[in-house]
């Protein structure tokens, strides 16, 4: 999935932020991953675009402005994710990590079972759910 740059100055302008070329580009790498990334994964992947601090920066100033989150800190790694449209940026959906890879996968909300008890309502949706075992790559 890719998102063409007007398409990025918009959302960008609505959370009150200037479009600059590295803004631009972070964001349609983090669009265009399907799963979490980490830092040193944009930089990797944006070398042409900014060096490590500048786009440090503005993942940081995404995820003031609500427009990504930290998604996962398993193994000392922080991995970044998008808030999609209609998502609200606490509402977060479980993750799953592989415990020999450590690659981070998005779950479906659907995944988790939510309790009818409204205070564990509240704590579970404001809660990082992390799954933990051998994605399918690592067991076959
Ligand atoms: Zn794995
Ligand atoms: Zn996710």
């Amino acid at each position: 999935m890719s998102i063409a740059v007007p398409e990025c100055k918009n959302i960008l302008r609505k959370v009150g932020l200037k479009s600059t070329m590295t803004r631009i580009a972070v964001l349609q790498a983090l669009w265009e991953h399907d799963k979490p990334v980490s830092h040193s994964d944009l930089v990797q992947s944006l070398q042409h675009v900014g060096d490590q601090a500048t786009i440090y920066r503005n993942l940081i100033s995404f995820v003031d402005k609500g427009l990504a989150r930290v998604a996962s800190t398993a193994a000392g790694i922080v991995r970044y994710e998008l808030v999609r449209e209609g998502e609200e940026s606490h509402e977060v959906h479980p993750h799953f990590v592989c415990q020999t890879c450590g690659v981070v996968t998005c779950l479906p909300k659907s995944t988790v079972t939510t309790t009818v008890d409204p205070v564990w309502r509240e704590r579970l949706h404001k809660s990082k759910l992390q799954f933990v075992g051998l994605c399918t790559q690592c067991e076959a």
